[in-house]
């Protein structure tokens, strides 16, 4: 058996070697490094994908959801709620900027963004909602599209975790995770589902002004060369970035796919096991994805009860397979960003959730005696 990885680049690079190393000549040839043919062709390409007006790619994911802020003015002052239980990118934009965070609890079986705690969280100064579609999965778009609707809100997508999710709205619509919202942010880090070979990010929106908007923020707020407009930023996607990404972004379905089999795998594994909670899919699919593309499994997450959750970690961590716990820690308890203004009856979700999650390995190259082997491991730890 390959030795468990918890994300296989190496493997899944072998399947595009070829691709990628003639993607990469071209660029070295032809010396255009930032914001050459491969950047633009990229950015043509992922709007056809996700069926979206406008892609800009720039650095990294954090930067995207950052100038998505600043391209709709958000002021210092201005509330921005988003969810307690995410990776702390989300939050520190927010903070640096100068806005307000606002951390609101979550789902306890999709993980999600809490509508009701949104709901008690909106003051007069609400500007913006960032629902963050965590490990692969689309937040509440229905309720929280009502929400905007009904309190003139923004909704900023932070879809670092789902590219290539649908989410199937209540009067039967499907739209594309990250094309639902005012604007989105993504993140082409290499562990992602769609990533690249360094850092790199993108922003999407239907919105031709704010298009406009944004394009300039990523280059020093520049409309015409050496005017600046706004206070912008330095943020660009490399052209050798731009290539990798071109490899990939014709197998991005197929990826998603390969990781939604390895989880439906280990559902039936894990299937029935009081002690063990599976990850839920939205659209009462029961978590097991075949016909429906609601989940893309960036992670797959299981709620492990009754307090064995620390020493399955250490279980499977003896035995050699790596996992992972995600997030340890709730972001209102974080030192950088406690706040005064909450309360831990609050957080009830996110505080039970940071002592009971685990995240076991998850890519597209799993293999059936790997998943069985992990498997057996929880197994025997958890049956007792
Ligand atoms: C990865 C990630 C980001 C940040 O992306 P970077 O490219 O690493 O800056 C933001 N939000 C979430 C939810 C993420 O998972």
């Amino acid at each position: 058996m390959k030795k468990i990885q918890m994300v296989d680049l190496k493997g899944q690079y072998e399947g595009i070697k070829d691709t990628v190393k003639d993607a990469f000549t071209e660029v070295l040839e032809s010396s255009a490094f930032i914001n050459g043919p491969a950047v633009h062709s990229f950015q043509k390409e992922l709007e056809e994908y996700l069926g979206v007006k406008h892609v800009i790619p720039c650095a990294n994911g954090t930067d995207a959801l950052q100038i998505c802020m600043m391209g709709l003015g958000l002021q210092p002052g201005d509330e921005v709620i988003t969810a307690d239980f995410t990776f702390a990118a989300t939050v520190e934009v927010i903070a640096l900027l100068g806005l307000t965070p606002v951390l609101v609890d979550v789902e306890p079986d999709t993980f999600n963004i809490d509508i009701q705690a949104i709901e008690k969280a909106i003051t007069p100064k609400t500007k913006a909602i960032v629902p963050v579609h965590l490990f692969g999965q689309c937040a509440n778009m229905d309720a929280i599209m009502e929400l905007a609707d009904k309190h003139g809100l923004f909704i900023i997508e932070d879809n670092a975790q789902a590219i290539g999710a649908v989410h199937t709205f209540t009067n039967g619509k499907k739209q594309k995770s990250g094309t639902i919202g005012h604007v989105a942010s993504t993140s082409f880090f290499p562990s992602k589902n769609l990533g690249c070979y360094g850092d790199g990010g993108a922003i999407f929106t239907n919105d031709d002004a704010l298009a406009h908007t944004i394009r300039g923020i990523v280059n020093h707020g520049m409309y015409r060369r050496y005017h600046h407009d706004v206070v912008g930023v330095n943020s660009r996607l490399d052209s050798l970035q731009a290539a990798v990404l071109r490899a990939k972004l014709p197998k991005l379905d197929e990826y998603n796919s390969r990781r939604r089999d390895a989880a439906k795998k280990y559902n039936q594994a894990f299937a029935n096991q009081p002690d063990i909670v599976l990850p839920k899919t939205v659209n009462d699919c029961e978590g097991i994805c075949d016909s429906c593309d609601c989940h893309v499994f960036h992670q797959y997450t299981l709620r492990i009860l009754n307090e064995k959750r620390d020493s399955l970690v250490q279980h499977l961590n003896e035995n050699g397979v790596p996992c992972g716990v995600y997030y340890p820690i709730p972001l209102h308890r974080q030192k950088a960003y406690v706040d005064s203004r909450y309360d831990e009856t609050d957080f009830p979700v996110t505080n039970q959730l940071v002592k009971e999650v685990i995240s076991l390995p998850m890519h597209t190259e799993l293999e059936d005696e790997q998943i069985g082997f992990i498997a057996e491991l929880v197994l025997n730890h958890i049956k007792v």
